[in-house]
């Protein structure tokens, strides 16, 4: 199964393959896995537990390396990619500095990487207004709710402009109420930025709510099953979790695990 589609993808996945060799065992996380993802896109991967996301997510971050296969981004190595800070990563937990303020918190990637203090500042005053937390932002990250110290880990991975953001569960230990608004406040900020991401998830509603085409994948091994198109109208709403367009795409990505 291969997801094909732009004449200058951003990213390129040809036949990846991950096997981890433990004491004993080889695991076979993912098998032939290739996609093509383009610039400006909005991708969820759908699975299982244990069907190779994180691994697929990390692949693309150059933060492990594949066994077979290739990855290539904007045409060149994912390490080059990682070199030239083209990624923002959200994780499933915030990891955020317990001893830093949330202004701190995302300022920390530009003090790293030596960005002068008036542009610092700057970017950081941006960034609170994105993600709504500008009357937060000399609160320690325990003073916050989870949807909201999540959100800091949002504009602390989008500091540096990345080009692409990759997000792992990163709504996945919220309530289903705060989890449906933060899915309308990830689009709208994806709507102001306009990078490409690459969102993981194992929710249907979550992953056809944001994106434009949905990945299915199966476990043993982890193999790409299905490329679900999503039509539905942009800005998305509230009121189109309630359509029965949303309902017809649940019930065909549900068929898509049948016998999985
Ligand atoms: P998911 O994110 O979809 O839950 P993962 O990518 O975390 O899936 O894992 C895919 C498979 O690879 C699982 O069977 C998991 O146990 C295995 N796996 C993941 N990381 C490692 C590792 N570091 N060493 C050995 N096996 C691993
Ligand atoms: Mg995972």
């Amino acid at each position: 199964m291969t997801a094909t589609l732009d004449a200058n993808p951003e990213i390129v996945l040809k036949s990846v393959g991950m096997c981890y060799q433990t004491d004993k065992t080889e695991v076979v996380a993912l098998s032939d896995v290739s996609v093509e993802i383009k610039k400006g896109e909005f991708v969820s991967l759908l699975g299982p537990s244990g069907c190779g996301k994180t691994t697929l997510l990390r692949i693309m971050a150059d933060l492990i390396q594949p066994t077979s296969g290739e990855v290539e981004i904007g045409g060149e190595s994912a390490k080059n990619a990682r070199l030239a800070q083209k990624y923002g990563i959200v994780f499933q937990s915030p990891v955020l500095f317990d001893w830093r303020k949330v202004k701190q918190n995302i300022l920390l990637p530009l003090e790293m990487l030596g960005i002068k203090k008036m542009e610092r500042e700057d970017r950081v005053s941006k960034l609170l207004e994105l993600v709504g937390l500008t009357q937060f932002k000399d609160k320690y990250p325990w003073q916050l709710s989870g949807g909201m110290q999540q959100r800091v880990a949002i504009a602390r991975a989008l500091a540096m402009e990345p080009e692409i953001l990759l997000m792992d569960e990163p709504f996945s230990a919220l309530d289903e109420f705060s989890r449906e608004r933060l899915n309308e406040e990830l689009l709208s900020i994806w709507s102001n930025v306009g990078n490409t991401v690459v969102f993981v998830t194992h929710s249907i509603p979550e992953a056809i709510f944001l994106s434009d085409r949905v990945f299915v994948l199966s476990p043993h091994p982890g193999r790409l099953s299905s490329v679900v198109d999503i039509p539905l109208p942009r800005p998305r709403t509230q009121e189109i979790r309630n359509s029965p367009e949303f309902y017809q795409l649940i019930s065909h990505i549900r068929e898509r695990f049948e016998g999985v």
